[in-house]
């Protein structure tokens, strides 16, 4: 079977597609989670995110996530490089 970052691409959906799990408006980041590590991960959505592992957040709302007492935020999103860069913006 032919996989896309590793996984099963009839797991994965498209970033154009996804709304925040929260409001519902466009998501740019995802979450996913480990409970064997106690780790919360953020990245960023380029292109897609795997429905089965991971969810989707704004980033109004992943800004304000809050892990639970004893587990680790691994916090990777904004991270890449912006692809155009706003100029003459007061
Ligand atoms: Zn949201």
């Amino acid at each position: 079977m032919v996989e896309i970052l590793g996984r099963d691409p009839r797991s994965l959906y498209l970033a154009d597609m996804t709304s925040c799990v929260k409001c519902g408006d466009p998501a740019q980041v995802v979450m996913s989670f480990d409970y064997a590590s106690r780790t919360v991960w953020l990245r960023d959505l380029l292109v897609g995110y795997d429905r089965f592992a991971e969810m989707p957040f704004c980033e109004m709302h992943a800004n304000r996530l809050v892990v639970p007492v004893g587990w680790a935020l691994s916090d990777d999103h904004n991270l890449s490089p912006p692809l155009f860069l706003a100029h003459g913006v007061a």
